[in-house]
């Protein structure tokens, strides 16, 4: 079929079938216009609410005009994927036990970077097998790309008070990738927003970051801290940052929509390396070979590990007082890296207090 006879709606209902086949739970279809998320990007670069995120800024309009950031591009097939791994009941326990390691649960199982890609990429393939090579570019949180504003303009969720993107019959643990394209789709009706008069996650929240409904300050973010931030923690976060040691999802966790929340399906998502149980004491142990091992293929390699072994720090600062603990801490005092000892000795204090 060449794409001048190509009937789009049938090709729309096609690409939604053809996605969900391949494991996403939704796929919507949206243009490219971002004119207000650009407004209120702005507005939040502007305040200098995305701290050190340099790269926020960097790619200029690239981010709010698709066609900017790949020619051509007229439409956006927005994909949303379940990733919970387990009950929503087992990660408040974990939240609860300050010796327990709490790591996001979007971040137990392989780099989602390279599971979604790869479906989109079938995606596209799939595209091509029935109407020839088009052109497309596919995303997954690694260029500048507006996804929540493009998900919910697709109708995949709104965005929510705490910037999430949520769904009614699905919550919000998901993840979105985008397949960017010049193919002339029909678009989906916006999502509409459901938060009401709710406000538990402005409640929640340890650090206070919620500055107002769907305004999040990432400089007091959990999210922002442990993995954005690079050197040392604002010591006014670390007493409240709890057992996070890579994350935080208590804005989703307490969300009611999550109530309708699925477990993924997908194995990747699954927890490796015992992430979901591990605990303080034994964590703060690894070397940094361990850690480039166990966390092979992991999101969490990323934030390397020097920031790894800070947060693990405070949260060991933050656990109950606790003998061992305050010796397992001062056997690494004198460590050799500046912004570890610091953290360290910030933690020793809180055990030794
Ligand atoms: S907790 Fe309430 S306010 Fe926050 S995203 Fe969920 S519904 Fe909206």
């Amino acid at each position: 079929m060449s794409k001048n006879s190509t009937d789009f709606q049938q090709l729309a209902r096609d690409i939604k079938t053809l996605g969900e086949s391949l494991g996403f739970q939704q796929v919507g279809i949206t243009d490219t216009d971002l004119s207000e998320a650009e407004q209120q990007l702005s507005k939040w670069l502007g305040a200098g609410l995305h701290g050190e995120m340099g790269y926020m800024q960097k790619h200029g309009s690239k981010r709010t005009r698709p066609n900017e950031l790949h020619a051509g591009t007229v439409r956006v097939i927005s994909c949303r994927m379940d990733y919970l791994p387990e009950p929503m009941q087992r990660t408040n326990e974990l939240m609860e036990d300050p010796v327990r390691a709490y790591i996001s649960r979007y971040a137990l199982g392989r780099d989602y970077h390279k599971v979604i890609r790869k479906k989109l990429q079938k995606l596209a393939d799939l595209i091509e097998q029935k109407i020839g090579p088009f052109g497309y570019r596919a995303f997954v949180d690694s260029a500048p790309v507006m996804e929540k504003a493009l998900a919910e303009k697709a109708g995949l969720g709104w965005i929510g008070k705490h910037s999430n993107v949520l769904n009614k019959q699905a919550g919000s643990w998901f993840f979105l990738g985008e397949l960017y394209t010049s193919l002339a789709l029909p678009i989906d009706d916006p999502a509409e927003e459901h938060c009401g008069d709710c406000t538990d996650c402005i409640d929640i929240c340890p650090t206070q970051a919620i500055i107002a409904p769907y305004t999040v300050d990432a400089r007091r973010c959990i999210s922002y801290l442990t993995i954005e931030l690079r050197g040392s923690i604002p010591i006014e976060f670390r007493p409240l940052m709890g057992n996070r040691i890579y994350g935080c999802d208590d804005c989703q966790q307490v969300c009611p929509w999550n109530r309708f929340a699925s477990l993924t399906d997908e194995g990747d998502f699954k927890p490796r390396q015992n992430l979901d149980t591990i605990d303080l004491f034994n964590v703060f142990q690894w070397t940094e070979k361990t850690f480039l091992t166990k966390t092979e293929g992991s999101a969490i390699r990323r934030i390397g590990y020097e920031s790894w072994i800070r947060n693990i720090a405070i949260a060991l600062g933050n656990a109950p007082k606790n003998r061992l603990i305050l010796s397992l801490l001062e056997s690494r005092q004198n460590d050799s890296n500046p912004v570890i000892r610091e953290h360290i000795l910030w933690a020793i204090d809180q055990q030794a207090a």
